[in-house]
């Protein structure tokens, strides 16, 4: 692996982080910190005024030519290369900011799909507005029975006339009651074996039939929804691939998915956050920062924590020299939110019962702490859980036998 960067790389980054600091700062106050935490999860934005700020700051990334690095010239983003990809990727990190703006499906996972497997109208159609954040997307793949066996859904969709007409529930359906559009995984074909019956479609969250129901999490936040279809009909070229081929076009938006899904956890951040903490905190009758337990804790997090940026650097080298992602994101995703909940639940620790209290003048640092510990765990789970990333880790890294 090649450490070293080119002049112009460092340039690149300097340029890059002075813009993130200014902006960030002017866009969410002097903090210039992203989201409530540091967990940068767009779940933990709790109410208007804060999703304001998100898009302003959305709109700065854009203005800038920053919001896509990874989306090629003629989709309207930067056409980066991968290290200046990876360069953004240590910046916006080191300042707890989400690495998309607020529109974080759509450039990481949604945008891509089209690309791929969208016609040339969905693309013209989609793809700019994604940019602008001028619509905002979420994406509606799971259901009250279909989560970990996501090919298990049930919600029906049958053709009419010119339209798909859609019966049904979603559920755990982030940014729903923000979002302007969405993906939606529908069964056309209650036959055939279970993964050959789905499609694929764009939905407008604005046509009639739609009900959406924000769910409030352990957090107090009500980031993600129930979304109910009464005959919605959608038109049929809002279909993206084949009808009843939807699984295929589902996995390369999974896929994507995966490939962020480990990078977008400030986890190198919150530990530095917490070394901050550990200054001021006492522990079993002593100043916390000189307890050999804490010590060692923090100490093991932090080597964690750079493993962690090493395997994103080995995984980058790999693609430099022209191989394909693997199942291999699933590691950076299952480490990446299992330290960021195992760094979280030690500051409960550290904090006694104080890291019960989310406000008030006993609340520590504002009751940050205590909302990322509540937060960290979904972390674990939304994306695929850290079971499932076990299982595809076993099978296809380590090639174990099927369970
Ligand atoms: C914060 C958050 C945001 C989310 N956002 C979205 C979203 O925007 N859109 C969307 O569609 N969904 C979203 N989800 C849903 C998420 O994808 C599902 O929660 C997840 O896939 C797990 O499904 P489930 O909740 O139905 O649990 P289940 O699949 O019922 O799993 C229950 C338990 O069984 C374990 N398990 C299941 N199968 C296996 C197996 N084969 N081997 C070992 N263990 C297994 C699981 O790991 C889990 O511990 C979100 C979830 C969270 C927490």
């Amino acid at each position: 692996m090649d450490f070293s960067y080119t002049p112009q790389e460092d340039a690149f980054r300097a340029t890059l982080r002075e813009w993130l600091e200014k902006n960030s700062a002017e866009a969410f106050g002097s903090k210039g910190q992203g989201l409530g935490g540091s967990t940068a999860s767009l779940l933990d934005v709790r109410d208007d005024e804060r999703w304001a700020q998100l898009l302003d700051y959305h709109r700065r990334l854009y203005r800038a030519g920053y919001v896509a690095l990874h989306w090629p010239k003629q989709y309207g983003g930067a056409g980066a290369t991968l290290v200046e990809q990876s360069i953004y990727q240590d910046e916006v990190l080191r300042l707890g900011l989400p690495l998309y703006g607020a529109n974080q499906l759509a450039l990481d996972r949604i945008g891509p799909t089209i690309w791929l497997m969208g016609t040339e109208a969905q693309k013209k159609r989609h793809l700019p507005k994604m940019l602008t954040g001028e619509e905002i997307w979420c994406q509606g793949y799971s259901e009250p029975n279909a989560g970990s066996d996501l090919a298990g859904l049930q919600t029906r969709a049958v053709v009419e006339g010119d339209s798909f007409v859609v019966n049904g529930q979603k559920v755990w359906t982030s940014l729903a009651h923000r979002a302007d559009w969405q993906v939606l995984l529908v069964r056309t074909d209650p036959q055939a074996p279970k993964h050959k019956g789905i499609s694929y479609l764009l939905v407008d969250m604005k046509t009639p039939g739609m009900t959406i129901r924000p769910l409030v999490q352990i957090t107090g936040d009500a980031g993600f929804n129930e979304v109910f279809y009464d005959n919605v009909r959608v038109p049929k070229e809002n279909l993206v691939g084949e009808i009843n081929r939807g699984w295929e076009v589902s996995i390369a938006t999974l896929m994507y998915e995966r490939l962020s899904g480990g990078t977008r956890h400030p986890v190198e951040r919150t530990i530095n956050e917490l070394i901050e903490l550990v200054k001021v905190t006492s522990f079993e009758g002593m100043p916390a920062h000189q307890h050999a337990y804490v010590r060692q804790k923090i100490a093991q997090f932090a080597a964690e924590a750079r493993c962690l940026r090493l395997s994103r650097y080995r995984s980058l080298t790999s693609q430099l020299r022209g191989k394909v992602p693997g199942p291999e994101s699933s590691f950076g995703k299952l480490f990446a939110t299992e330290l960021n909940l195992r760094v979280a639940m030690f500051a409960d620790e550290l904090l006694g019962a104080y890291g019960n209290i989310d406000e008030g003048l006993a609340a520590v640092e504002g009751g940050s702490w205590t909302h990322r510990m509540l937060a960290a765990r979904g972390l674990t789970i939304a994306a695929g859980s850290s079971e499932i990333q076990h299982n595809i880790i076993g099978e296809r890294v380590l090639k174990l036998p099927k369970g």
